[in-house]
């Protein structure tokens, strides 16, 4: 696959909530927390939900206590289920359809989110030992989007994990090694290797962090304004209410909305072209 082609995939994993039968909304398990006022049970519509499948409170859910709401995002797995799987069936006018559609829903955004993945890795210049078998991975992963509800329920999804962490991950150490050569000074004595750190309300503001991995790295309220993060891996990583203003994430690898959405960023924060900015953000 060229990149172009996987540039456009990646791109097109975008939530469309008007193609959409409410199911974040409807069909996932929310206790309450700082993030979301109310307990909402699976399978039970929020109280805000309206007919439509719009959001009462949308334009205020920040200051309502709805946080997680403006933070959260399906790749686009929500309009699939609702438009692909069910063919337009909305669990409220076809009740035999609910139950399924709701349990489908978290199938189809971990199938959404290893395309992206995949798709982004595929946008990079990598050896044809890695785009030859993300291709196949991609493909793969494609044809599960269309498969019926009784299919998709049927899957063990770690065949599909498995193979394809193992993939990025060498897939990052390649694109990040060639960063790291082409960067000067103390490329050899610094240490890139950060995964998993523990870094929670850590002091990084205007440091480079340029081509580290930093996959699951716990990253909670850290402060990373104007650092300099491209390159960087973020697969798997917190980044709640970590501070990103003024920082530079515009190559940052494996990146996702809902990691973005989380952070504190402005204006000055520069993202890859796939992200959006927040609309929470500082202006
Ligand atoms: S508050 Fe609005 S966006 Fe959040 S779950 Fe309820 S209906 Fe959905």
């Amino acid at each position: 696959m060229d990149k172009e082609t996987a540039k456009n995939i990646r791109k097109s994993l975008t939530a469309d909530c008007t193609k959409c039968f409410g199911l974040c909304c409807t069909a996932l398990n929310i206790v309450p927390s700082s993030d979301f006022p109310i307990n909402k049970p699976a399978g039970i519509p929020c109280v805000n939900l309206q007919s439509d499948y719009s959001c009462q409170i949308h334009s205020s859910l920040r200051e309502k206590g709805y946080k997680g709401c403006t933070v959260f995002d399906c790749l686009g797995a929500g309009q699939v289920v609702s438009q692909v799987t069910f063919k337009g069936q909305s669990w409220r006018d076809y009740s035999e359809v609910r139950d399924k559609m709701f349990r489908v829903f978290p199938i189809m955004e971990q199938i959404h989110e290893m395309i992206a993945y995949t798709s982004e890795a595929l946008s990079y210049d990598i050896p044809n030992v890695f785009s030859e078998k993300l291709s196949v991975q991609l493909e793969e992963l494609q044809d599960l989007t269309a498969l019926d509800a009784e299919q998709l329920l049927a899957l063990d999804l770690v065949t599909y994990r498995f193979p394809l962490n193992q993939l990025l991950s060498e897939s990052s150490k390649y694109i990040r090694e060639h960063l790291i050569a082409k960067l000067p000074g103390t490329k050899n004595s610094k240490n890139y290797n950060h995964e998993r750190a523990d870094w929670v309300g850590k002091k990084l503001s205007g440091t480079d962090l340029r081509a580290v991995d930093l996959r699951g790295a716990y990253l909670i309220a850290a402060e990373m304004r104007s650092a300099d993060l491209r390159g960087a891996d973020f697969i798997g990583a917190d980044l709640r209410d970590a501070d990103l203003r003024g920082a530079n994430l515009s190559t940052g690898i494996f990146l996702t909305q809902m990691q973005v959405n989380s952070a504190k960023g402005d204006r000055k924060t520069t993202l890859p072209a796939h992200i959006q900015r927040p609309s929470h953000w500082d202006q």
